[in-house]
């Protein structure tokens, strides 16, 4: 594969909430209201019907990247487990070859070479099946907490455990491990009580704070959720996460070891202070 040369990318990180926002947010002022020159999709080759075509709109909808293309041509990207994305001048592009996407105007060409789904479809966005099931973007302006709530506090989540439901998309979109155990950690919530022994105010209060450390890290390549202010000790390299891979390190709060157990069907890391969080 030619490679050319990068004037970009946005990487490192396993993608949240966050992270495409942040990816949205830097597409926005290239992809706008400029038509597309290349669109190759790994599973596809090129795709002649999106030449020419505008691009209308660059969101964020969870953890999934939305581009709008004239003609309601939609092209829906979810990263798994990595969020690299590479920007290159036109002139300099890759080639498509192993990509599994690339788009391109006449000035810029953007490819996203660890992308795990890539979905084309014509129609509004819930015609994409992943889009249509996913609970409201914890990170839009209009989010309705409560309306998140009351998902989450479904009867069919009552006997799943918080830190499971946190990361169920269908409840709220978002949240990824990471925001998963530093919201829990400062709310001092137990990861392992079952939802329906939980009220109300608790899980907003878990809800706003992990849209609030989400939002905190839009602008940043990396993520921060601890203030100094608010440590009890001052490390001369204090860490920029509470709990979340600091297992066996001390809690910043009480000083007591982190742990970390396996939680869900797909066995996802939660990392915990056992006496903050009120774990035995
Ligand atoms: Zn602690």
């Amino acid at each position: 594969m030619r490679e050319g040369v990068r004037i970009g990318e946005i990487s490192g990180l396993v993608p949240e909430g966050d992270t495409i926002h942040r990816m949205a947010a830097s597409l926005r002022p290239r992809l706008l209201g400029r038509a597309v020159r290349r669109l190759y999709l790994r599973e596809r080759g090129d795709v002649p019907e999106a030449l020419g075509r505008e691009v209308r709109s660059v969101e964020a909808r969870g953890k999934h990247l939305l581009i709008g293309l004239e003609g309601e041509l939609n092209l829906r990207v979810h990263q798994g487990m990595n969020g690299r994305m590479r920007h290159y001048a036109a002139s300099a592009a890759p080639a498509g070859g192993a990509l599994p996407l690339l788009i391109a105007t006449a000035q810029d060409a953007f490819a996203f070479p660890r992308a795990s789904q890539v979905e084309l479809f014509r129609g509004k966005p819930e015609r994409s099946l992943a889009l249509a099931r996913l609970g409201p973007d914890l990170l839009s302006e209009a989010v309705d907490l409560e309306a998140v709530v009351a998902r989450a506090s479904a009867p069919r989540n009552f006997g799943r455990e918080v830190g499971e439901v946190l990361l169920d998309q269908r409840v709220a979109a978002g949240i990824g491990n990471v925001y998963k155990s530093e919201a829990l950690f400062l709310c001092e919530q137990s990861p392992f009580v079952p939802i329906g022994s939980m009220d109300r105010q608790a899980l907003q209060r878990l809800y706003t704070k992990a849209a609030t450390l989400m939002r905190a890290n839009i602008a940043r390549d990396r993520r921060v959720t601890v203030k100094l202010a608010e440590l009890r000790d001052r490390p001369a390299a204090p860490p920029e996460l509470w709990v979340y891979r600091r297992g066996g390190e001390p809690c910043l709060k009480c000083g007591t070891p982190i742990a970390m157990r396996r939680q869900g069907e797909a066995a996802r890391s939660t990392y915990f202070c056992p006496r903050c969080q009120k774990v035995s």
